[in-house]
């Protein structure tokens, strides 16, 4: 799934490719995409501006001229790909007046375009009750740890990929910030000491900012709008290596079930 990196490349080049365009018209293909009753979509979205594109959590939020936004969530599959190829997992195909356009494509279909109005934007997002933004100034080393006080029973890697405790963390960089931090996954939060409290902060931070600059990870479907890969996939120390050697100390890296989801780490360089 996209996560903070990937969605963040994508608002980034969205903001220098489509804003300021002006949509001719919109193209559905799968109607169930769009969480809106589609005619009034269409009406909606013809003729208007895009004004700016935003992220919250692993969310676009793209801004139209007409006091209205667009909240797509790319999910697993999600991708938007400008003056992209329209193929059999396209599912919506915005026009814009100067003839270029973007496609939607989402091949396993979990994802969604809403239609939020900008005084209902706030509330919107109140009720998803996402965590901070790691990247924010705000997020700092005094709110960590007051949030992980109020979840001293959690273990640490299911509680980075919680969206409510922070925002946009998944399954690559939580696995990835742990090693980092030299901090086992399946650590619970009462038994952290202070030291390793602060790493994992600052590989939150360092972890998050390079792989931005990477363009995010493609180890399966994500590509940014110019149908290009990240390159934090050449990065990863720990996510999707199962059995081969670690990078620091050459012991095999182990992959174990952790809830419902993985969690990939070495036995030697993480305690
Ligand atoms: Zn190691």
């Amino acid at each position: 799934m996209p996560e903070l990196p990937e969605v963040e490349t994508i608002k980034r080049q969205l903001n220098n490719r489509i804003r300021g365009r002006k949509i001719k018209e919109v193209e559905v293909n799968l109607p169930k995409f769009v969480r809106y009753p589609l005619n009034q979509f269409k009406k909606l979205v013809k003729g208007a501006v895009i004004k700016n594109v935003k992220r919250r959590a692993k969310l676009l939020i793209i801004e139209l001229s007409n006091g209205y936004s667009l909240v797509v969530h790319l999910k697993l599959t999600g991708q938007l790909v400008f003056n992209g190829q329209n193929n059999k997992h396209t599912h919506l195909i915005y026009t814009f007046t100067d003839k270029n356009w973007l496609v939607h494509n989402d091949l396993r279909q979990f994802g969604f375009v809403k239609v939020v109005a900008k005084k209902d934007l706030n509330s919107f997002f109140i009720k998803e009750s996402f965590g901070p933004e790691p990247l924010n100034k705000e997020f700092t080393f005094d709110l960590f740890k007051s949030l992980l006080n109020k979840r001293k029973k959690s273990k640490i890697k299911p509680l980075l990929m919680d969206q409510k405790f922070v925002a946009g963390i998944g399954n690559i960089y939580a696995d990835e910030i742990l090693f980092r931090a030299k901090v086992l996954p399946i650590r619970k939060v009462n038994d952290l000491e202070i030291g390793e409290v602060r790493k994992i902060y600052q590989a939150i931070k360092e972890i998050l900012t390079l792989a931005v600059k990477k363009r995010g990870s493609s180890n399966k479907d994500y590509v940014d709008t110019k149908g290009g890969k990240g390159s934090y996939s050449f990065l990863q120390k720990v996510y999707q290596r199962k059995n081969k050697a670690c990078f620091k100390c050459k012991a095999k890296i182990k992959r174990i079930k952790l809830g419902s989801r993985s969690a990939h780490f070495c036995p030697q360089c993480q305690k």
